[in-house]
C-alpha cells in the first residue's frame, strides 16, 4: 500500500471511529405501563451504570427511556431487557428514534372517531380546499361520506402565498366543520397554522392537519405534542424525507404519538405538475417508519386531471389512504378550484378505486397476518 493509500485507509478508520463517537449509540427503552418512579429510577441508574445519558420522556401511562452515550451497547441491553419493569430494550441507529421501524417492525394503527388509520381499512378523506359556507361544507359532508368517505377536510385556516388571498373563515369556519359533524357523523381533519390555536383547533378536529410550509415550524411540532389529537403531517415543500421523519419524531418525543405522515409533492424543475409527486416516498416512508402514511393527490398534480390516476398509484404503492379536494362547484372555489374534483368526478374515482382497494386489502391482510 503506498503512503497515499495508508493514508486515506487511516483517515477513515478514525472518521468512523470518531463519528461514532459523535452520534453515541443510542438505545430507547419502553417501561411497563404504570411502572412506579422507583422501579424507573432504578432503570435509569442501571444505565447510567454503563457509561450513557438517559433522557426520559414520560407519557400519562408509560416512560419511553432515550439513552444516549458510548459504551459496551449489547452488555447495557442485555442487562436492561433482564428488568421485570422493563418491556423492551432496542437499539436505533436511525436518528429519529420512535417513529423509526427499528423501534417498531409493524405499523401503527390510529383510532380516531371509529376509524382505524394504518389497518386494513383504506381511509379517504375528502372535502374542499377551504371551508367557504354552510352550504359548501354541509354538502361535501353528505355526499363524500355517501361515496365512501371517513373523513371530512376543509381548511379553516389557510396558510395562502400570498396575503391578498383568501385566508379562510377561522373560528367560524370549525364551527361549520363541526355542524357537519353533528350532521353526519363524519370525522375532521383542519389545519392548525400555529402554536397558540393547538388547544382550540383539536376542539373541533379529529386530526390536526400541519400543512407542508409548517413541517418544521418546531414551536408548533412541540405544541403538538402535548396534544393527544392525531396529527397528519404534510411534507414540505422542499422537505427530504429523513427531515418529514425528524418533524414526526419532535411531535412523538413531545408526548403524542399519534402521528400520520402525508406525501403532498414536493417542489422541483419541473412545471407540468404543481409540485413533484414522490410516488417513491410513500414505500420509503412504509420501510423507515411505522407511522400510517396518506397521499395527497390533489395538492401533488394541482390539476384535477391527474387526481384520478394518481390515487390509483398511491393505493398500489401501499399507502394508508388518500386525502382528495372535492368541491360542490370547483369553478367557484376560493381556494384550489383546478385541483378540486366535482362530486360527480369524486364519484367516478371512488368507482374505479374499488378493485385497486380490494387487492390493497387482501396485501394488508396477508401484512398483518403473516402465514
Ligand atoms: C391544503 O391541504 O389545502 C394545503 C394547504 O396543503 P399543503 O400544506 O400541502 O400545501
Ligand atoms: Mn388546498
Amino acid at each position: 500500500m503506498g503512503l497515499h493509500e495508508d493514508f486515506i485507509t487511516r483517515w477513515w478508520v478514525l472518521h468512523a471511529a470518531l463519528r461514532r463517537i459523535h452520534d453515541g449509540e443510542q438505545m430507547i427503552i419502553s417501561m411497563r405501563r404504570h411502572a412506579s418512579r422507583a422501579e424507573i429510577d432504578e432503570v435509569c441508574d442501571r444505565i447510567r451504570e454503563f457509561g450513557y445519558k438517559v433522557h426520559s420522556i414520560e407519557g400519562e401511562e408509560r416512560v419511553v427511556i432515550g439513552v444516549v452515550g458510548v459504551g459496551d451497547v449489547t452488555a447495557c441491553l442485555e442487562s436492561l431487557e433482564a428488568m421485570p419493569q422493563v418491556e423492551k430494550a432496542v437499539r436505533i441507529s436511525a436518528p429519529y428514534k420512535f417513529v423509526s421501524r427499528e423501534f417498531r417492525s409493524v405499523k401503527s394503527q390510529i383510532r380516531v372517531n371509529g376509524v382505524e388509520i394504518g389497518g386494513d381499512e383504506f381511509v379517504m378523506m375528502a372535502g374542499p380546499c377551504s371551508v367557504e359556507s354552510e352550504t359548501q361544507i354541509l354538502e361535501t359532508a353528505r355526499f363524500v361520506l355517501s361515496h365512501g368517505a371517513q373523513f371530512l377536510r376543509g381548511g379553516a385556516f389557510k396558510p395562502r402565498t400570498s396575503p391578498y388571498d383568501f385566508q379562510g373563515m377561522e373560528t367560524e369556519g370549525l364551527r361549520l366543520l363541526a355542524k357537519a359533524k353533528q350532521e353526519t357523523g363524519i370525522g375532521i381533519i383542519t389545519e392548525v397554522m400555529s402554536d397558540g390555536d393547538v388547544e382550540m383547533v383539536a376542539e373541533y378536529a379529529d386530526i390536526l392537519q400541519i400543512g407542508a410550509r409548517n413541517m418544521q415550524n418546531f414551536a408548533l411540532l412541540k405544541a403538538l405534542g402535548k396534544t393527544n389529537r392525531p396529527v397528519m403531517l404534510k411534507r414540505g415543500l422542499s422537505c427530504t424525507i429523513k427531515e418529514l421523519l425528524m418533524s414526526a419524531e419532535y411531535v412523538v418525543a413531545h408526548g403524542n404519538p399519534n402521528v400520520i405522515l402525508c406525501e403532498r409533492g414536493i417542489r422541483t424543475f419541473e412545471t407540468a405538475t404543481r409540485n413533484t409527486c414522490d410516488i417513491t416516498a410513500v414505500a420509503v416512508l412504509n420501510e423507515l417508519s411505522h407511522l400510517p402514511v396518506i397521499l395527497d393527490p390533489s395538492h401533488a398534480t394541482g390539476k384535477r386531471s391527474l387526481v384520478p390516476a394518481l390515487s390509483r398509484a398511491g393505493v398500489a404503492i401501499g399507502a394508508d389512504g388518500l386525502i382528495v379536494e372535492v368541491h360542490p362547484r370547483p369553478e367557484k372555489a376560493l381556494s384550489d378550484g383546478a385541483q378540486s374534483l366535482s362530486f360527480d368526478q369524486f364519484a367516478a374515482m371512488m368507482r374505479e378505486l374499488k378493485p385497486y382497494i380490494s387487492i390493497w386489502k387482501n396485501a394488508r391482510a396477508a401484512e398483518l397476518s403473516p402465514a
